[in-house]
């Protein structure tokens, strides 16, 4: 884990972001909102809704646990003029943009700026809140892995 810390990124220096809640990321093209299974709970209790009636009505399954369901215009299900439950929201929407597919190269950073207007505003994050961030979403990540292996392993018998 000292490795990570101590090896260099495009972003030792930090990076600014502040969201302005503007919407972009929770709308256009379709994509996975992910929702790791514990969080089901938290979000159902929050919009009164029995957790197997929430699944059924938001949720879809993808990998180890779910993904937000979408209007066919891509828009998340929680998304009227803002989002619906901001304050329980997934941490797959409350981590971005840190996400490591986005933090691979300044390239990839560079690009996503010019679609979140957050980036390059608001407070400092530094390197080591970022890696923390990015480590964070790791655990979906490694669930994920392990739950499409388990797929591969059963599949190929
Ligand atoms: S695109 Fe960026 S600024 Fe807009 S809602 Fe998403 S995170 Fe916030």
């Amino acid at each position: 884990m000292e490795r990570l810390y101590n090896r260099s990124y495009f972003f030792d220096q930090g990076l600014h972001f502040e969201c302005q809640r503007c919407g972009v990321c929770c709308t256009g093209d379709p994509g996975i909102i992910y929702v790791d299974r514990d969080e089901v709970p938290r979000i159902a209790e929050c919009l009164s809704v029995e957790v197997s009636l929430f699944i059924e009505k938001y949720l879809y399954p993808y990998r180890a646990g779910y993904s937000i369901k979408e209007h066919s215009d891509g828009r998340c299900f929680f998304y009227d003029d803002g989002c619906t439950i901001y304050p329980v929201r997934p941490d797959h929407c409350k981590t971005y943009p840190f996400w490591f597919e986005n933090l691979r190269s300044v390239k990839k950073w560079r690009r996503l700026s010019r679609e979140c207007p957050g980036i390059g505003c608001g407070p400092l994050y530094s390197k080591e809140k970022i890696l923390k961030i990015v480590q964070s979403t790791m655990g979906a990540v490694v669930k994920s892995y392990l739950a499409d292996n388990e797929k591969i392993y059963y599949s190929s018998e």
